[in-house]
C-alpha cells in the first residue's frame, strides 16, 4: 500500500489550550496549517468542563487576552459563559459551557484556514542533522508522512519532541491526575444553605489559602464560580474509611446549565501519565472512584441526595509529564519575582498551585504581580524546527505549577503559532525569529505582553 504524503508549513500536534490557538495564529499569519488531534473532538482539556483560570491577576487586571479572549467573547455572545468574575481563591473563574467551545474551535479553525486531521496519532518521526523533517501518523490503519517547515508540539506530554529525541526534564513525583466527571440535579440552593449553616466547611486548615469572602454568599450571587472545600466532612469520612479519593477537598466548577456541576475531584498517585500503564491504571480506578465519590456525595452532603453521573470524560485529566527544554527554560524565582523579561510572549499570574502526587496534599504560593514567558521556552533547544506550546514548555516544576492554567496556555500557543508562521514566512528557525516581531503581532491583535 502506498503512504499518503502530506506536505505543510505549520504542523501542530495536539488542539488543547496549547495548539489550537498556535493553528489559528499561524493559519491568520498565512501559514498553510495542519493540526492532528486523536481525538475525535478539538480542544483538549479546556472542554473537559474545567474553568478558565486567571484571566486576571491577584489584582484584578487582566493579563491575557488575544485568541484566548476571542473566544470568551464567542462563548458568551451564545449565551455558554459568564465573563471573569474575580475570586478570592483563584484570582478569576470563567466558567464555560464546554460542548459550545468544540463548536466555535471548529468554526475559527474553519474560518482561519486550518486544516485539521482527527483520529491521528504520530507513531515515528524523521530527524534530519537534528532537524524535525516530517511526522508518520497512524489513524483508522493508514499511515501518513506528514513534512512540516516548523512542527508545534502541543500534546502537554511533548510525545513528539520525545520521539524527535529532544532533551527534556520530569519530575521524580509528578502532579496526579484526575477524571472529571459531570453531574446533573443537584440543588444548589439547598447546598449553600447547609454551608451558611457549617462554614467550618469551608475552612483549610491553612492548607489552602483564599482571599476573605469566599464563602456561602459568594456562590449563591453568581453560577460564575468553582467551589472548593469540605475538608472538614471529607477528613472524616475518610478516617472512617468512608472516603474513596486521596485528596483533601471536593471541588466542583459550576455549569452555566442549571442543576449542572463538573467535579474535579478525583486522584490517582504514584502515575506517570506519559506512560500507557500507568495511564490505563489511573483511568481504571478513576472510574471506580467516581460512582463511589457520588454516593458518599449523596448520603452525606445537603442538596446532592438526588444528582446523577451525567458524563464521564473521554480522557485522563493530566497536569504534569514531561517539560521539554528550550532555549530558555524559565524557573520559579523569576517568576516569584514577577519579573518580565524583554522576550516576554505571555503573561501569567496564576498560584504556583502544585497538587501532590504523593499524599492528600497540594502546596500554594500566591503570585503578587504577573510574570511574563520568554519566547526562548517555545523552542526546542537541540531539535530544530520544533516548538512547543501548553503545558509542555520549557519551565520547571514551580513555574508549571502556574504556567499549566488555560488562558496561559492559549497565550503561549498564539505566540508559538506566529513565532512558526515567521520562521517560514522568512525561511528561517524559530530559533532565529526575532521575538520583538512576534510581541509586535501578538500585540497589534489585542495580546497582552504587559500590565
Ligand atoms: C484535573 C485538572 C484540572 C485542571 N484545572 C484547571 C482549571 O480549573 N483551570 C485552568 O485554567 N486549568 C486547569 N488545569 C490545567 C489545564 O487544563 C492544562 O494544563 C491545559 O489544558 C494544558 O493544555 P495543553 O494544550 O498543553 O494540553 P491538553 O489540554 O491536554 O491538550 C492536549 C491535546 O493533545 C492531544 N494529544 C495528546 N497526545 C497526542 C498525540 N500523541 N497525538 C495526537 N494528539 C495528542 C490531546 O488529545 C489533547 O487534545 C487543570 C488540569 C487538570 C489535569
Amino acid at each position: 500500500m502506498d503512504m499518503m504524503n502530506l506536505k505543510y508549513d505549520v504542523v501542530v500536534i495536539g488542539s488543547g489550550p496549547g495548539g489550537l490557538p498556535a493553528a489559528i495564529a499561524a493559519a491568520r499569519q498565512g501559514a498553510k496549517v495542519l493540526m492532528i488531534e486523536r481525538n475525535s473532538y478539538i480542544g483538549g482539556n479546556a472542554v473537559s468542563g474545567l474553568p478558565m483560570l486567571a484571566f486576571l491577576d491577584k489584582k484584578g487586571r487582566q493579563v491575557t487576552a488575544g485568541i484566548a479572549q476571542e473566544f470568551i467573547d464567542k462563548l458568551i455572545a451564545r449565551k455558554a459563559c459568564f465573563g471573569h468574575r474575580l475570586c478570592p481563591m483563584h484570582n478569576s473563574v470563567t466558567v464555560i459551557q464546554p460542548d459550545i467551545l468544540k463548536i466555535i474551535a471548529f468554526e475559527t479553525c474553519k474560518d482561519a484556514g486550518v486544516d485539521i486531521l482527527l483520529h491521528c496519532e504520530p507513531v515515528r518521526v524523521d530527524v534530519e542533522n537534528r532537524r524535525l523533517k516530517r511526522v508518520f501518523v497512524l489513524g483508522k490503519g493508514d499511515l501518513f508522512a506528514i513534512e512540516g517547515k516548523v512542527f508545534v508540539d502541543a500534546t502537554g506530554d511533548g510525545d513528539v519532541a520525545y520521539m524527535a529525541g529532544a532533551a527534556y526534564e520530569k519530575g521524580e513525583v509528578l502532579q496526579p491526575p484526575t477524571l472529571m466527571f459531570t453531574l446533573g440535579n443537584l440543588n444548589h440552593e439547598k447546598f449553600f444553605d447547609y454551608l451558611e449553616k457549617n462554614p467550618d466547611q469551608l475552612t483549610y486548615g491553612g492548607r489552602i489559602e483564599c482571599g476573605e469572602g469566599y464563602d456561602a454568599a459568594y456562590f449563591r450571587a453568581s453560577k460564575n464560580h468553582v467551589f472548593v472545600g469540605l475538608r472538614k466532612l471529607i477528613m472524616e469520612l475518610r478516617e472512617k474509611g468512608e472516603c474513596p479519593i486521596d485528596r483533601d477537598t471536593f471541588i466542583y466548577i459550576n455549569s452555566p446549565n442549571e442543576g449542572q456541576v463538573y467535579v474535579n475531584s478525583t486522584r490517582h498517585l504514584n502515575v506517570d501519565a506519559s506512560n500507557v500503564f500507568d495511564l490505563t491504571r489511573a483511568v481504571t480506578e478513576g472510574h471506580i472512584q467516581i460512582e463511589k465519590l457520588v454516593d458518599m456525595m449523596r448520603k452525606y452532603v445537603p442538596g446532592f441526595e438526588n444528582c446523577y453521573i451525567s458524563n464521564i470524560n473521554t480522557n485522563l485529566g493530566v497536569r504534569e509529564t514531561r517539560r521539554i527544554m528550550g532555549i530558555k527554560k524559565l524557573t520559579g524565582d523569576r517568576i516569584i519575582n514577577g519579573e518580565v523579561p524583554e522576550d516576554t510572549i505571555a503573561l501569567g499570574s496564576y498560584k504556583i498551585d502544585i497538587h501532590s502526587g504523593r499524599d492528600d496534599s497540594t502546596i500554594l504560593q500566591i503570585l503578587e504581580e504577573p510574570y511574563g514567558i520568554p519566547y526562548g521556552c517555545l523552542v526546542s533547544k537541540d531539535i530544530d524546527g520544533l516548538m512547543m506550546s501548553g503545558r509542555c514548555i520549557s519551565v520547571d516544576v514551580e513555574v508549571l505549577g502556574s504556567s499549566r492554567v488555560m488562558p496561559t496556555c492559549m497565550a503561549i500557543g498564539e505566540a508559538a503559532g506566529v513565532g512558526a508562521a515567521l520562521a517560514v514566512k522568512y525561511n528561517i528557525l524559530p530559533s532565529e525569529v526575532n521575538c520583538q516581531e512576534v510581541r509586535k503581532i501578538i500585540k497589534d491583535n489585542g495580546g497582552i505582553l504587559k500590565v
